[in-house]
């Protein structure tokens, strides 16, 4: 059986691959800011590292698999978390376990979203790829949440597949899903709101399957992709979205 550590796993999608990998017998340490084995905030530097410092204590030199699922959405009160979560909250973590994960052989989750090829803002994504935080959180002030979320999710996407030979070499997997619409505490709020509830359930709607997205969906995706059964899938982005990027830009992959 493997151990695992995750972020973002005391909600939503994290939750459900965690109960998922627990289920199948695995052991599954997860960093959070709420209800985990360790309580940590990905949103600045000290948490990231009291982050990574406690998934290598507890992992004890054995560390098969990480996911990085912690997130925040595009309505939060301070914009500058979306950068700070979702791509350094990321790419710091994976890299602060990169040699641990070496040395079993591991295999890396992120979560980017199925709104990153949607991304408006080139300069924004830019900016996160070159590792720049500071003028990343600058410039997100001056940007609307959704090209944020979009820009954040663009930017995982694209550090992963830069990334993968470096990965790759030291016996690595690394993948990404970019889950569409789905059913969690994150998109409740808008879900249920009287300015935005109307627009959504129109999206939801849309979605070519019938039916918006359950964590269940991702977590059995995220299952699949660290397993050894996926052991030639590396670099891949997995849209886990019922057809609904497909449909919106058919002609581009
Ligand atoms: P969620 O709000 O239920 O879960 C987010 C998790 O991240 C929670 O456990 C939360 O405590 C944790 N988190 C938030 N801020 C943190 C911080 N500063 N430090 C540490 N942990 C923090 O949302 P979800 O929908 O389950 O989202 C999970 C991931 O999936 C996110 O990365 C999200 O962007 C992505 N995603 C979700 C959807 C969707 O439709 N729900 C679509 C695409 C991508």
């Amino acid at each position: 059986m493997a151990t695992y550590a995750m972020t973002g796993g005391a909600t939503g999608i994290g939750a459900a691959i965690k109960e998922t990998l627990r289920k199948d017998g695995h052991t599954v340490i997860v960093a959070d800011i709420k209800d985990a084995d360790i309580i940590a905030d990905l949103s600045n530097e000290e948490g990231r590292q009291a982050a990574i410092d406690g998934i290598s204590t507890a992992c004890a030199g054995k560390l098969d698999g990480f996911i990085a699922c912690a997130g925040v959405a595009t309505h939060v009160p301070n914009k500058q978390l979306i950068p700070a979560v979702n791509y350094f909250g990321t790419t710091e973590l994976v890299d602060g376990l990169a040699e641990l994960l070496a040395s079993s052989k591991g295999s890396v989750l992120l979560i980017s979203s199925n709104s990153a090829p949607m991304s408006t803002d080139s300069a924004f994504v830019e900016l996160l790829l070159d590792a720049d935080e500071n003028a990343a959180l600058a410039h997100v002030e001056g940007i609307d949440g959704q090209a944020a979320y979009s820009g954040s999710k663009q930017a995982v996407a694209r550090w992963m597949r830069r990334n993968v030979n470096r990965f790759a070499q030291q016996g690595v997997r690394i993948n990404a899903i970019a889950p569409g619409y789905t059913q969690t505490p994150m998109t409740q709020a808008v879900e249920e709101s009287e300015e935005y509830g109307q627009a959504i359930r129109d999206f939801m709607a849309s979605i070519p399957v019938g039916r918006p997205g359950q964590p269940e969906d991702m977590a059995n995706a995220a299952s699949f992709l660290l397993s050894n059964a996926a052991s030639f899938i590396c670099g891949s982005v997995i849209f886990v979205d019922g057809g609904h990027d497909a449909m919106l830009r058919p002609d581009q992959f």
